[in-house]
C-alpha cells in the first residue's frame, strides 16, 4: 500500500481509477483544476468506497505548488511514494487548433511533475498515454513495437512525454510505465461515477449516451467506406473499470520492482468493433434505437486502431474481463441516472 498523488483524479478515468485504488488499501492525493471535471466526482468516489481521499485544487503547471504538496506529505510522516498522471487536454480537433496550448499544458504539464518528484525522491510514475501515438498503421494488431507515428499535436505531445521517460528511466533512478489507453467507454456500474464531457461530445460512446439521453438527436456516422468489413472506423474499446484496474496493476508491479524500469504496454481487448457494432450493441443491451446518419469522413480519423493486449497480460497480469454490453449497460446507467453528468448534481 502507497501514498499515491493522481494528478487529474476527478476526471472521467482518473475518477473510476480512484475507486479502484482505494478498494486496492492506496491512499490518495488528488491534484485537479478540474478544467474538464467535478469535484462532485471525488465525493461519490468517497461514497462508492466508503473511503476519503485528499484533494487539492491546483494547476499542474505550478511548480510552488508540486513542490508544497511533496515537502507537507513528507513533513506529515506519508511522503508521496508514486504517481499516476491523468492530468492533461485530450481533444485532438482541440489540439490541432491550438497546439501550443497542448505542449503547455501536456508536455510542460509533465515536465513541472517530473521536476518536482525528481526533487523529493519520488520517481515512481504512471502515465496516461494512448493509442493514436501509432497513427494510421497497416499492421494488427498494435503490439508495443509498433512504429508510432503521431500525426496531431495530441498524440505528439503525449509521445513526448514517452519519450521524455524512457530517458529519465535510462539514468537508472526511475520506475516509470506509460500505458497506450485504446477507447475506454462505460461507467462504474453503480451509475454514480461516468463520463461527463464539457459540451458536445467528441466521442462516439458519450455522444450516443446522449442520444439516448434525449440530448442529442441523431449520430453522425464519419464515414462508411473505410477499408473495414461494415465501412466504419474500427476502434478497441475498453471498459472504464478494466482501465481502472490495469492502473492498480501497473502502479502494484513498479512499486514491487527493485530495479529501475520502463515500461510501454497497451490497453485493450484486443478486438476491435466498428462504429455500427457500437450503435447495435448499445441499442441491444438498452432496448433504445440510435437514430444515425451517415456524413464525410472527421479529418485526422484512421480506419482503424486494435490492441495486442498480450504484453499487458504477460507483464502485469491484466486483461479486460468486460463485454461490449457490459460497457453500454453501465454507460447508461451513469447517463440515464445522471442526464446532465455531475452539473446540478451534489
Ligand atoms: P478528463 O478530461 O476527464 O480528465 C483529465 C483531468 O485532468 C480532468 O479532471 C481535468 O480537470 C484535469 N486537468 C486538466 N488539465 C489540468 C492541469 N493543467 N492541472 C491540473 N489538472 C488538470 O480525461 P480522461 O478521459 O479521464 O483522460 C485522462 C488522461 O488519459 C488524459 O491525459 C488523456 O489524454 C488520456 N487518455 C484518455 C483517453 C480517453 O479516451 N478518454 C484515451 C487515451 C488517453
Ligand atoms: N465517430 C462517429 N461519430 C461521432 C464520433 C465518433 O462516427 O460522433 C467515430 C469516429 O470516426 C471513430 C470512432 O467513432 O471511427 C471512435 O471515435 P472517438 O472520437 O470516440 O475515438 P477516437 O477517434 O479518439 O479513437
Amino acid at each position: 500500500m502507497a501514498h499515491v498523488l493522481i494528478t487529474g483524479g476527478a476526471g472521467f478515468i482518473g475518477s473510476h481509477s480512484c475507486v479502484v485504488l482505494l478498494e486496492n488499501g492506496h491512499d490518495l492525493l488528488v491534484l485537479d483544476n478540474f478544467s474538464n471535471s467535478s469535484p462532485v466526482a471525488l465525493k461519490r468516489v468517497q461514497e462508492l468506497t466508503g473511503r476519503s481521499l485528499e484533494c487539492v485544487k491546483g494547476d499542474l503547471r505550478d511548480p510552488a505548488l508540486l513542490q508544497k504538496l511533496f515537502a507537507d506529505a513528507k513533513a506529515a510522516g506519508a511522503p508521496i511514494e508514486a504517481v499516476i498522471h491523468f492530468a492533461g487536454l485530450k481533444a485532438v480537433a482541440e489540439s490541432v487548433a491550438d497546439p501550443l496550448r497542448y505542449w503547455d499544458v501536456n508536455v510542460g504539464g509533465s515536465c513541472a511533475l517530473l521536476a518536482s518528484m525528481d526533487a523529493h525522491d519520488c520517481r515512481t510514475l504512471v502515465f496516461s498515454s494512448t493509442s493514436t501515438v501509432y497513427g494510421e498503421s497497416e499492421t494488427f494488431p498494435l503490439t508495443e513495437t509498433t512504429p508510432t507515428n503521431p500525426i496531431h499535436p495530441y498524440a505528439q505531445t503525449k509521445r513526448a512525454v514517452e519519450q521524455m521517460l524512457t530517458a529519465l528511466a535510462q539514468t537508472g533512478t526511475w520506475r516509470v510505465a506509460s500505458l497506450r489507453y485504446f477507447n475506454p467507454v462505460g461507467a462504474h456500474p453503480s451509475g454514480r461515477i461516468g463520463e461527463d464531457p464539457l459540451g458536445i461530445p467528441n466521442n462516439l460512446f458519450p455522444f450516443i449516451t446522449q442520444i439516448a439521453a434525449g440530448r442529442m438527436d441523431k449520430l453522425r456516422v464519419f464515414g462508411n467506406e473505410y477499408p473495414t468489413p461494415d465501412g466504419t472506423g474500427i476502434r478497441d474499446y475498453l471498459h472504464v473499470m478494466d482501465l481502472a484496474e490495469a492502473h492498480a496493476a501497473a502502479i502494484n508491479h513498479l512499486l514491487q520492482s527493485d530495479a529501475p524500469l520502463s515500461l510501454t504496454v497497451n490497453l485493450g481487448t484486443g478486438k476491435g468493433l466498428s462504429v455500427l457494432d457500437v450503435v447495435h450493441g448499445f441499442e441491444k443491451a438498452t432496448g433504445i434505437t440510435i437514430p444515425y446518419e451517415v456524413v464525410k469522413r472527421r479529418p485526422g480519423d484512421v480506419p482503424k486502431l486494435e490492441a495486442c493486449p498480450k504484453k499487458a497480460a504477460n507483464v502485469l497480469g491484466w486483461r479486460a474481463k468486460r463485454s461490449l454490453a457490459d460497457m453500454c449497460r453501465d454507460g447508461w446507467a451513469w447517463q440515464s441516472a445522471n442526464p446532465h453528468g455531475y452539473r446540478k448534481a451534489s
